[in-house]
């Protein structure tokens, strides 16, 4: 029976295959399955469902909306999981943030990197943040492009509030998966030309690319964070 509009055994099946998935791509590639993580994209989600999945073992959370991050924490408060946070950042919007995350995925401006280390500093505090790329090079894709990259590694690093982990970029849609993949590699490379630099306070252990459609061009071009919504919730309600 469906309660407030989710099927508990639905998403339990649905994260059973997407986990089988991944098991099957790492093979594929020849990862070790552990150091891929499965972050549960939960936006427009209801508490509930979110619950179901960490109930089932999953301990990787993101929201795309501040709004929706307090409610949820609070109704979830008695689970022990990670948040982190993978939609477009408003500088309004840090202080109702920051409480609730241990990782930003979205940096994409030294103007927000800015504000964020402002604000950390006067609280005495840090926080792990990606840099997000626009890897497809889409305009309605956020993210710093492929060429300004290194750049804007070296300019957040200044900042040192702001712990740099790695990048995140959202792969091109298209019908077929294998649209994404110049997309997903491009941003391995950026992370080697990186890492090579070998900057102090840069690390670049994590690249948080493949959603629900292409996890597994993710894992062959070495994705760290696999971001899964749709596939284990379902559809969403159609964003306007
Ligand atoms: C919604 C979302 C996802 C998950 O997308 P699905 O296709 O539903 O798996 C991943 N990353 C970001 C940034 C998202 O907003």
């Amino acid at each position: 029976m469906e309660a407030a509009g989710f099927d508990p055994d639905r998403i339990r099946a649905n994260l059973s295959a997407v986990r089988q998935r991944m098991r099957a791509a790492c093979e594929s590639a020849d990862r070790d399955p552990e150091a891929v993580r499965l972050l549960l994209a939960t936006k427009t989600q209801p508490p509930g469902a979110v619950r179901i999945a960490i109930e089932a073992g999953e301990r990787l959370v993101a929201e795309n909306r501040v709004q929706e991050i307090r409610p949820k924490f609070e109704a979830l408060e008695d689970l022990e999981y990670e948040r982190h946070f993978i939609g477009h950042l408003q500088s309004n919007k840090i202080n109702a943030l920051l409480p609730f995350v241990s990782c930003i995925q979205t940096l994409d401006r030294t103007s927000l990197a800015a504000k964020l280390q402002k604000k950390l500093e006067r609280e005495g505090e840090e926080i792990d943040v990606l840099l997000q790329v626009n890897t497809s090079g889409e305009d309605s894709k956020f993210g710093v492009a492929p060429e300004a990259a290194v750049e804007f590694a070296k300019e957040v690093r200044t900042y040192d509030a702001l712990r740099i982990r790695g990048l995140m970029t959202i792969g091109l849609l298209g019908e077929d998966p294998e649209a994404a993949r110049p997309s997903l590699a491009l941003l391995r490379q950026i992370r080697d030309q990186i890492s090579e630099l070998d900057l102090d306070g840069v690390r670049m252990d994590e690249l948080s690319m493949g959603m629900s459609a292409d996890l597994e061009v993710a894992i062959a071009e070495g994705s760290t964070i696999i971001r899964v919504g749709s596939a284990i919730f379902g559809a969403r309600e159609p964003e306007n």
